[in-house]
């Protein structure tokens, strides 16, 4: 498969999941095949809970964030991406994430903030890092396993001072890696995690082994393990980029960003063209204070193209 395939696959495949999954946020387990018990029928991109049909959440504002200021900066300029965030959390988006929302406005400078918040507060790591991280797991693919497991730490600790946050989006950059360069992300798993920070691999070998289940989660899967955990299994236990939409939707919780993240995966794996038609026409991701933005396919597809450095 060629390279933009998979690279505008995850960026479009985690947006699609992000617009899915919203109307069921919070909702319980298996709502979404109760409401469309059958694969392929239609109408999935139904909106609802504040939502319009094919409406992306911040997940997705905050990849598009991260892409714009990649491609204008031409190089990770972490200030740049840090004020970004703090230009769209100011304009009040519909949805941001808690731990989000208080580093990005409590007036502190772009590299004390996460860190400051996270002495204070002792929270667990949440998901909110990555759940953004499609668009700049794209970008440094090319970059090689050190730099972009290194890229996907720094723009995580933007946000979040949990190191458990940092390995959790540096093990996804590395499976989309992976994914581009023909490699089985689930066969790479066992290599990732000798590569994560000793402290943390073995809460990770956990939720990533082969015979994990969600229902196994110690936590909400607002959390970034069980977050990332069941959308490995979600890619693992089913055989086409819809059906891993729907088992991780079915999950309940935070289902929006669990379909990101499983978007991301299955994009990448299954390329852009096994993503349906009718879920990519109606997706649009608005972009709080700027300008009244909107992107649509075609722009995220632009923007995957210059992420992936193809013409
Ligand atoms: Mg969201």
């Amino acid at each position: 498969m060629k390279l933009i395939q998979r690279a505008a696959g995850a960026v479009v495949g985690s947006a699609v999941g992000d617009a899915l999954g919203a109307p069921f946020e919070f909702g319980p387990q298996r709502a979404f095949s109760a409401r469309f018990p059958a694969p392929g029928a239609g109408g999935e991109m139904c909106g609802g809970g504040g939502w319009d049909p094919g409406e992306a959440t911040d997940d997705t504002q905050m990849a598009v964030l991260v892409a714009e200021s990649l491609l204008e900066r031409g190089r990770l300029d972490l200030p740049d991406i840090f004020a970004r965030f703090q230009r769209w959390a100011a304009s009040e988006p519909k949805d941001i994430g808690l731990q989000t929302e208080d580093v990005l406005t409590n007036g502190m400078p772009w590299d004390l903030a996460a860190a400051i918040h996270f002495q204070v507060n002792q929270r667990a790591a949440g998901n909110g890092s990555l759940m953004r991280a499609a668009t700049s797991s794209v970008h440094f693919a090319a970059a090689g396993q050190e730099a972009t497991m290194d890229a996907a730490r720094r723009i995580a600790a933007l946000t979040h001072g949990d190191r458990a946050a940092w390995e959790g989006t540096a093990i996804f950059h590395e499976l989309i890696r992976a994914t581009l360069e023909e490699v089985d992300p689930l066969a790479a798993l066992p290599d990732i995690l000798g590569l994560i920070h000793p402290g943390h691999r073995g809460r990770y070998a956990v939720v990533l082994s082969p015979d994990w289940h969600p229902e196994q989660a110690t936590e909400f899967n607002g959390a970034v393990w069980p977050c990332l955990g069941s959308a490995v299994w979600a890619l693992r236990t089913t055989t086409s980029f819809e059906d891993a939409i729907r088992a991780a939707i079915d999950l309940g919780g935070d289902t929006d960003t669990v379909a990101a993240v499983t978007g991301g995966l299955a994009g990448a794996y299954y390329g852009l063209d096994a993503i349906p038609v009718r879920w990519t026409q109606p997706l649009h991701v608005p972009l709080p204070g700027f300008d009244g933005r909107v992107l649509h396919l075609t722009d995220l597809l632009r923007l995957a193209h210059r992420l992936a450095g193809e013409p």
